[in-house]
């Protein structure tokens, strides 16, 4: 593992040599905590920022602001909502709040045409205005952003490339070859608390609503019972320039 870790390193060097206007996302999954602390480790003041969402259960929110006063990651929080969550008043924390309008318009819509929630009928559009789109405002003043993604996670995953350009975005991946295994040992001997829910089997967080425990693969889990089953928010598959 620890050549993964190395040429990981080495791949965030270069990268934030090449592009100075460059940043980490983080959604405090297990994955995104070791791509963080890595690239810390070679850019302590890189900039870090996070895509939260309404839906994301409170242990998410709790960690977040633990972990940003614990690693004085010095976060920036992206967020869809008319105010700041409760959850979320931290000293510490700089929360953009991004405009709900469109949001609660098509999920108030749906919710009256079918009786059910957004997320459960139509995620794709959940996903874009609560995920995509504050992504896209995230790095709309950057060269190029720094992810968490790995190939093993499941099948959407295989044919991602360390360094991509999507639009003259520069993506780096620099744990795409690390395992799930090496993913916690990496986190075990260097010391990062785990996102609580990881001991309840959940192998891949995101919204409460939209995670479940177990699986064959790791994303398994995410949207079960919608078409959208193991799939992709579209922050990796939507261009975002
Ligand atoms: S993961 Fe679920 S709740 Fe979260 S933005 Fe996507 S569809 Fe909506």
């Amino acid at each position: 593992m620890e050549e993964k870790v190395a040429h990981a390193k080495k791949l965030i060097e270069d990268a934030v040599r090449k592009y100075p206007r460059i940043a980490v996302a983080c959604s405090f999954g297990k994955d995104s905590m070791v791509t963080v602390h890595l690239a810390r480790e070679v850019d302590p003041n890189i900039k870090v920022f996070s895509i939260m969402t309404p839906y994301k259960p409170r242990e998410t929110f709790d960690y977040l602001r633990a972990m940003n006063k614990k690693m004085n990651l010095g976060i920036t929080v992206y967020m869809v909502a008319d105010s700041l969550p409760e959850a979320l008043r931290d000293g510490y924390l700089e929360v953009m709040l991004l405009p709900p309008e469109e949001f609660n318009e098509k999920a108030s819509q749906i919710e009256a045409d079918t009786g059910r929630a957004i997320y459960e009928t139509n995620p794709d559009e959940c996903c874009r205005l609560l995920k995509v789109d504050p992504t896209k405002v995230a790095v709309s003043g950057l060269d190029a952003w720094i992810t968490g993604l790995r190939s093993t996670e499941g099948s959407t995953r295989v044919d991602y490339q360390e360094i991509e350009n999507k639009g003259g975005l520069i993506k780096i991946n620099p744990i795409l070859t690390f395992t799930e295994a090496e993913i916690w040992r990496y986190m075990s001997t260097r010391g990062i608390e785990p996102h609580p829910w990881y001991q309840k089997n959940y192998r891949s967080l995101g919204c409460a609503p939209c995670s479940h425990p177990g699986g064959e693969f790791e994303r398994d889990g995410r949207w079960q019972d919608t078409r959208k089953c193991g799939g992709e928010c579209g922050i990796h598959t939507q261009r975002l320039k």
